[in-house]
């Protein structure tokens, strides 16, 4: 599939466009496209999708603010959305929701159009989720922090209470549809007459009008607040993973339960440890006569200081495990394991009367005390005898 225009370019209108002037490029141009008026024209038909897309995410305020930050992809990942092929209402292929559509281009253009309101359906609507990251230490996702979040969400007018109405006001019930949020109209067609239910055009399919908005939330009901929320960071949590925050989302509509909050945490890079699972594991340089003599480490956990025998002969690349100092596992008692892997550091910069004392300790050594070395010389002097017979 090609590449996926710019809503706001697909009708025609600026980023600052309001609702009206969304609507009204959106009715200009599904009039043009729609398939009853260009029949068998593939083009026409895969413009008349295009137009519906843009105008369903443009329409809902949601939707948009969604799309303005996060472009295709936000609308994508947050499910609801078959990217290009059909969508909500509109029933992919096929038009599904065709007495919708029509009802609304044609309805509204002689009902005098009203508000500029996005919802065509009644009855009380979910609010949209809502996903905000975080970034967090090492140690806090180790151990889990209680942690503040600030989230920008609707919530309810304090005004009017969600009613949209100013108050001392009430909605008035929709003359024309009585309520019902759709109309039914017959068309005269050469096949006979052909009932269709449409979208009450003097309400918008709300079944109720607002006479007299409310002045703080201009009829919306809500108004979008910063908030700041206490998140519980559950101990082992790992980079990318989320925390979900059921009813913290965007405010419903119409007495609609909130929609749900996705807190997904970044965890930061560590200097020392890092993590596969529930495990750590951190590199630890030692001196060669450590490693030669043996020696009591001193080893860094995520608990503190932790003493270890590190035995003699010890070589370089070993790693030793320290049971159950790793990462609390999510909702259990147990955790995971620490993994120190040692390495040589070979002495750098020696001065002189360093390097005749190496010297005299590897004469003294003599081929004995090498073991790996005289193993490996073994091994390549039966190579090359072999090779010369
Ligand atoms: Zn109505
Ligand atoms: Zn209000």
């Amino acid at each position: 599939m090609s590449e996926k225009r710019d809503y706001y370019e697909v009708l025609g209108v600026g980023k600052d466009a309001d609702a009206k002037e969304i609507k009204k490029a959106y009715r200009k141009l599904a009039m043009k496209y729609h398939p009853d008026k260009n029949p068998g024209d593939k083009d026409a038909e895969e413009k008349f999708k295009e137009i519906n897309e843009a105008y369903e995410v443009l329409s809902d305020e949601e939707k948009r603010s969604t799309y303005d930050r996060f472009g295709h992809d936000g609308l994508n990942g947050q499910g609801g959305f078959g990217g290009g092929q059909g969508f909500g209402g509109f029933g992919g292929s096929g038009f599904g929701g065709f007495e919708d559509i029509f009802g609304d281009i044609f309805g509204s253009s002689f009902g005098g159009g009203f508000g500029g309101s996005s919802s065509r359906r009644r009855g009380p609507k979910r609010g949209a989720d809502i996903r905000q990251s975080v970034t967090i230490s090492f140690e806090d996702a180790a151990f889990g922090k209680k942690i503040k979040v600030k989230i920008n969400r609707s919530e309810e007018c304090e005004e009017c209470h969600g009613s949209g109405a100013r108050p001392g006001t009430s909605k008035k019930t929709c003359p024309t549809c009585h309520g019902s949020g759709t109309v039914q109209s017959v068309q005269r067609t050469p096949f006979g007459n052909i009932a269709s239910q449409r979208t009450c055009s003097t309400c918008d399919g709300e079944g109720e009008i607002n006479e007299s908005p409310c002045n703080k939330c201009h009829g919306k009901g809500s108004v979008r607040k910063t908030k700041t929320i206490e998140v519980d960071i559950p101990a082992g949590i790992d980079d990318g993973q989320m925390i979900k925050l059921s009813g913290q989302g965007e405010v419903g509509e119409k007495g609609g339960p909130r929609g749900d909050l996705y807190i997904v945490v970044n965890v930061q890079k560590h200097d020392i440890f890092t993590r596969e699972g529930y495990d750590v594991y951190i590199e630890m340089p030692i001196r060669f006569t450590q490693a030669a003599l043996g020696d009591k480490l001193e080893v860094p956990t995520l608990d503190g200081k932790v003493s270890y025998t590190l035995p003699e002969g010890t070589q370089t690349g070993t790693v030793f495990r320290l049971r159950e100092k790793g990462i609390p596992k999510l909702r259990s008692n147990s955790r995971g394991d620490q993994y120190v892997k040692v390495i040589i550091d070979t002495p750098k910069k020696l001065n002189e009367d360093q390097k005749e004392l190496l010297r005299k300790f590897d004469e003294s050594c003599g081929n004995k005390v090498h073991e790996k070395q005289r193993n490996w010389k073994n091994k390549i002097d039966t190579f090359f005898k072999n090779l010369k017979k």
